[in-house]
């Protein structure tokens, strides 16, 4: 029996070859390698793509974060509340521009930040909000805006599970200050290697994020900040370019593949994710719980179903950031997920057939 992969890009690259061969072809016969015509039409087509003013491609999207912070002016003696149940990069990037990552928790099932706990976490040194888009769901951006604004606080959008994901009407990244995207190739949108890129509505920041992961230049040989390397390669934009067209359908086939678990897992056995309203996730990944996992990885290793655990551990509890500040009444949510939280196979080429025998091994699961 051929095992069922949580996840496999070289279906998609298969089907894509050609275009990415006349991608690869495009910049080598140019060999410019930096800072080009292809990152230049893919910061357009993506802005255009999400609607909004500015779009600076980047090294990766743990840098888009760090840029957008640092163009926010967040500095060493901040706070900036980030949820706990996520990838490292939210307190990575926190901690490269000085300042302290404030663990927030999650809203129970629906793995995005709870406003009330970010209401909590607030101190008077509290600059800035990082929500992220968990799981390619919109988190409850509302919420967030108002306690941004009664606390003049800058709102980052983590839209690295998210590329396209609307919350609405608008899509997830033009809504707060900045919107901060990673192309890594696991992501809904992703290249052949890191990429990354900051979205903002606002002139001043994205001249910031420009200067800053340009080695500080507006011009060549001009040094107007101390900035740092960050860059989204030629051959990096020129994948997305043959990508990004292909997007909507690929999130479309996720939903549907969502549609399909969510009728199909027996509720009695799994609690499913909580989504607001399905047409406007983009379900990077599907989580469900289960309160036996242990045995219940062992049977769909046996029954050939690939699943993965996103995140194993909240990010307050590994060793480098357990001296950071959590929210005060603790992080029940996200402490309690940990342990029954996992990934199903999702991505868009997977098969109805495929989709069926996961159904159908999990709900012959007999603990
Ligand atoms: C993948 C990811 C990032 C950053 O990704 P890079 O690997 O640095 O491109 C940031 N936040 C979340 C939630 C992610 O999953």
């Amino acid at each position: 029996m051929n095992t069922i992969p949580h996840f496999d890009i070289s279906r998609q690259h298969q089907k894509l070859r050609p275009a990415l061969d006349e991608a690869y072809d495009r910049v080598l016969s140019k060999s410019w390698f930096v800072l080009g015509e292809e990152v230049k039409a893919f910061e357009k087509e993506f802005g255009e793509y999400l609607g909004v003013k500015h779009c600076i491609g980047c090294g990766n999207g743990t840098d888009a974060l760090e840029l957008a912070l640092k163009a926010a002016g967040i500095k060493a003696g901040d706070e900036v509340i980030v949820p706990a149940n996520t990838w490292v990069s939210l307190a990575e990037s926190v901690i490269n521009v000085g300042a302290s990552p404030v663990f927030a928790d999650a809203l129970p099932g629906e793995y995005t930040i709870d406003p009330a706990s970010v209401q909590r976490c607030i101190s008077k040194t509290t600059r800035a909000i990082i929500v992220v888009h968990q799981y390619g769901q919109p988190a409850h951006v509302n919420e967030l805006l108002e306690i941004r604004d009664a606390h003049k606080l800058v709102l980052i959008e983590d839209c690295a599970h998210a590329h396209g994901a609307v919350y609405q009407e608008k899509n997830v990244g033009t809504i707060g200050d900045f919107g901060c995207f990673s192309f890594y190739p696991t992501k809904n949108l992703g290249c052949l290697g890191d990429g990354g890129a900051v979205v903002t509505n606002d002139d001043e920041y994205a001249a910031t994020v420009r200067l800053v992961g340009n080695h500080g230049q507006p011009a060549r040989d001009v040094h107007k900040v101390a900035g740092r390397n960050s860059r989204l390669h030629e051959l990096q934009a020129a994948f997305l370019r043959s990508k990004l067209p292909l997007l909507d359908q690929w999130n479309t086939r996720r939903r549907s593949i969502a549609t399909y678990y969510m009728y199909g897992l027996d509720r009695s056995m799994y609690r499913l994710p909580q989504v607001g309203d399905p047409d406007y996730a983009v379900f990077h990944q599907y989580v469900i719980q289960t309160d036996d996992r242990e045995n219940l990885i062992r049977h769909l290793d046996r029954g050939g179903v690939g699943v993965a655990i996103h995140y194993p551990a909240p990010i307050n509890e590994l060793s480098p950031y357990r001296s950071f500040r959590t929210d005060p009444e603790g992080l029940s949510v996200c402490s309690s997920e940990k342990s029954s939280i996992l990934s199903l196979p999702m991505f868009p080429e997977l098969t109805d057939d495929e989709v069926q025998r996961v159904i159908h091994t999990l709900n012959n699961f007999r603990g």
